[in-house]
């Protein structure tokens, strides 16, 4: 990445009085801890400067640290940094925000142009890695807690480093993290993994219920009533899908949780080969190459998206 984005970026965080950081619908750690981390540094830096992040908040995440409730009308001129989001149409609740500019920081391949001024590396782990080589490379400060919540934001999208697009730099960012701020990360991991026991049932359920077909496809349709029998919530499959990586017997696995209220199909894709996120454009959704998700309305879409996949993964054991 060229050290004059770095630069540009800063001094626009320099310009705004007020900042809002927002990230995509449906968070994970990395979307709410590179937003609360980007927040903490700017405000550390800045202290007199109004800074948000935004976003539905999510009970789970709040050991990361508390979202911003404002009211988003009254917020102008500002600027809006969004981490961790290729396109407005997936930013969480932004609506009402009158932004005068806006720059993007994020490791989704580039779907959307949304800004002049994009710190866009889809070779990186995660968000919080890039927003981690921005803070190094300019003026913005650190402290521990933004620390921590940088190399969580990290661990997690990388899932545990074990995802292809963990590099050396990501290793060389985590070491520096650690060094710097004496992180003791053993104690971190809890609020990543830590799980009640019927969250660990249903993970047997879904490995014991798992369709494996000919070409290596796996999937497992998630009804209401599963939902309900384990007391799981509808974000629960999303939170297990990297589990299943490393099947012998599968190269794309697929969990699609039936939606009640809202009447919709959520589908998680994960690959170990064949490139998935085209598929996934084609159903409401998109990705990484290798880990995508889709939105459909019907069983008919559903069973669609199947063939797809299955046919993508004849062709891809035919190569
Ligand atoms: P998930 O399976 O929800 O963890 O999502 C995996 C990846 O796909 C993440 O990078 C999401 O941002 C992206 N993704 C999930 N759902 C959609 C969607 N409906 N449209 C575009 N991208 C999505």
């Amino acid at each position: 990445m060229s050290r004059n984005v770095y630069k540009q970026i800063y001094k626009k965080i320099k310009k705004y009085q007020t900042i809002v950081i927002a990230r995509h619908v449906g968070p994970d750690p990395d979307a709410v801890t590179s937003q609360i981390a980007l927040r903490e540094s700017i405000k550390c830096t800045f202290p007199k400067k109004n800074v948000y992040a935004v976003g539905a908040s999510v009970h789970r995440f709040k050991k990361f640290g508390l979202l911003d409730k404002v009211a988003m009308e009254t917020l102008k001129p500002c600027l809006l940094i969004l981490t961790d989001v290729p396109n407005l149409d997936r930013v969480d609740d932004i609506t009402d925000l009158h932004y005068q500019e806006v720059i993007k920081i994020d490791h989704h391949p580039c779907s959307e142009k949304v800004s002049d001024l994009e710190l866009v590396d889809d070779t990186a782990s995660s968000a919080c890695q890039l927003v981690a080589e921005l803070i190094y490379n300019t003026p913005l400060k650190m402290n521990v807690s933004i620390a921590e919540n940088l190399f969580l934001g990290i661990v997690s999208d990388s899932d545990r480093f074990l995802l292809s697009y963990t590099t050396a730099k990501t290793f060389q960012l985590v070491s520096k993290l650690i060094d710097d701020y004496h992180l003791e990360f053993n104690h971190l991991y809890a609020s990543l993994y830590e799980r009640p026991i019927n969250e660990i049932r249903f993970h047997g359920y879904l490995g014991e219920n798992l369709e494996i077909q000919e070409s290596g496809l796996a999937y497992i349709k998630i009804m209401p009533e599963i939902i309900n029998k384990y007391n799981v919530d509808l974000a629960t499959p999303s939170n297990m899908i990297n589990d299943f990586n490393f099947i012998k017997e599968v190269l794309v696995w697929v969990f699609i949780t039936y939606d009640e209220k809202n009447e919709i199909y959520k589908i998680n894709i994960r690959s170990r080969g064949p490139v998935i996120n085209l598929v996934a454009e084609q159903y409401h959704g998109g990705g990484h190459k290798f880990a995508s998700g889709a939105r459909v309305k019907t069983m008919e879409e559903v069973e669609a998206l199947i063939k797809e996949l299955d046919a993508l993964c004849v062709q891809y054991k035919g190569n």
